[in-house]
């Protein structure tokens, strides 16, 4: 360890990792500057937005029989929220990144690319890549800005340094390929991981984190909604957006200022089964509805998402639809798929069948959101089901994100929330609106045919149209037969 003088305020700032080209005063945000044994002052950086991450600089874990310690931080925020990389240095000497995004964690270490990467301006999300001898997909493309920096830093960074980058999956695998310099882009490898399979040490504790997060602005964590006063809870660092439910108005969460985007319609109370605010027991959980969002496919069906939050576990989701609730959680480990368009996908050498897919769009959302949502945001949805298990990929322009879902029994939401829970629950009567379903999938299914087929039926009205009447009938029919299967045995 290198310990030098703050130029400015002559604290002592220690360098731990040799491969540290900077270092951030702790006492005067000051970027501290190693260079020939001498030490340059490079003006301030912003401090970190104190947020719900239990990491802290001095944490240390194990991956691959190497033991690590962080040993500096850099944030940063793009459009529709914001994460930390952790800076990290092996015990032999080598170093990576903890990249630590609403809860979920992975950890990268540059590698040497084998053969030209793709430029940044040719990706999309949800494509598949050929990158270092293996095929990946891409999961988010990104442009970010760092608003705080501490600690030790591989290189030169500043408030409004930006970061171009693109992430991409494979399985457990996780690739990162940086476009920020001007010269070739760097590429990371790593993996996702759990605080507790790294045996993390020196965590900050769940009061430690309620007493710091939102320090800086001296609400811990709720606050007043600028243009009604409404209290919305919220969680500095996790939640970029929020949506106050009594006025609509859309607040920026991701920002120390928590500014406003735009100001709602006071509106309609709208009524849910699980109001905002409703605490729960999942199992030995503790969870409460800190988001609630209305969504509706091309057809207008429409379903319920509540987005529940605890501080010891996370982020999970609960959907309320005509056939019943489910819980879904976002997967750390992606479905190993050719392409969105593959008609199966594979996790854990199980295969999921395809489903169906289509558009959705959020039609109301209030409360707390870890990415900015906004009425009107549209996602593809791709669906995959293996018995009561189904896989959902999330496609939008900038993202893809995996979940699974499995159903949750009324009586079991009854026992996870008691009289939080509002309604009676389904009775048969709504259980028969669960009915045609495999018909109305399959109708999608065909609608989606027409549309792939109206291209070539532009400049050929000969052939195709046929196959498609075909090809939708062959669809169509065995769907009626199921439904038919369905119906007979509720009788
Ligand atoms: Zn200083
Ligand atoms: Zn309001």
């Amino acid at each position: 360890m290198q310990t030098v003088s703050c130029p400015s305020c002559g604290a002592e700032v220690n360098f731990r990792s040799h491969a540290s080209v900077m270092a951030v005063c702790e006492y005067c945000n000051t970027r501290v500057l190693k260079e020939a044994g001498a030490v340059k002052d490079l003006g301030k950086i912003s401090s970190v937005l104190e947020d719900y991450s239990p990491i802290q600089i001095g944490t240390s874990g194990a991956l691959g029989g190497r033991n690590f310690n962080v040993v500096g931080r850099i944030q940063l925020r793009y459009d529709a929220g914001m994460w930390n990389e952790w800076y990290i240095v092996f015990d032999d000497a080598t170093n990576g990144w903890l990249g630590d995004a609403s809860g979920q964690y992975m950890v990268t270490t540059l590698r040497a690319p084998e053969a030209v990467l793709p430029a940044f301006e040719d990706l999309s999300p949800g494509k598949p890549y050929q990158i270092a001898g293996e095929r990946y997909m891409s999961a988010d493309v990104r442009t970010a800005q760092c608003i705080g920096g501490q600690g030790e830093l591989p290189f030169k960074v500043g408030d409004g340094w930006q970061a171009k980058v693109a992430d991409f999956r494979r399985g457990e695998q996780f690739l990162t390929i940086d476009y920020s310099d001007a010269g070739p882009p760097l590429l990371y490898t790593g993996i996702g991981v759990t605080l507790e399979a790294m045996q993390c040490q020196l965590l900050r504790d769940a009061e430690e984190i309620k007493r710091t997060a939102g320090r800086y602005r001296g609400k811990l964590d709720a606050l007043d909604c600028p243009n009604c006063g409404t209290q919305i809870s919220y969680l500095p660092g996790l939640t970029a957006s929020l949506v106050c439910q009594s006025c609509n108005t859309q607040i920026d969460a991701a920002n120390p200022k928590a500014e406003v985007i735009a100001i709602g319609a006071r509106a309609e109370k709208e009524y849910f089964t699980l109001p905002l605010g409703s605490t729960g027991k999942l199992g030995n959980q503790d969870f409460a509805v800190i988001g609630v969002m209305r969504r509706a496919d091309d057809e207008g069906n429409g379903w319920t998402e509540y987005l529940l939050y605890g501080s010891r576990n996370g982020f999970t989701w609960l959907v309320e639809t005509e056939d019943g609730w489910s819980r879904a959680n976002v997967l750390d480990q992606w479905p190993d798929a050719k392409s969105l368009e593959s008609q199966s996908v594979t996790v854990d050498k199980a295969d999921y069948n395809k489903l169906y897919d289509y558009n959705s769009v959020v039609t109301y959302a209030a409360g707390a959101f870890n990415w900015r949502v906004q009425v009107g945001d549209h996602t593809h949805v791709y669906e995959y089901k293996r018995q009561q298990v189904t896989l959902a990929a999330e496609l939008t322009t900038s993202e893809l994100g995996w979940s699974r879902s499995t159903p949750v029994a009324w009586d079991q939401m009854k026992a996870w929330f008691g009289d939080a829970l509002k309604g009676e629950g389904r009775s048969s009567a709504d259980e028969d609106a669960g009915k045609e379903r495999y018909k109305r999938s399959a109708k999608n299914w065909i609608m989606g045919m027409l549309a792939l087929n109206a291209i070539p039926l532009l400049f050929n009205f000969g052939g195709s149209i046929g196959v498609t009447i075909v090809a939708a009938l062959s669809l169509y029919l065995p769907a009626l037969v199921l439904d038919a299967i369905e119906e007979q045995k509720k009788k």
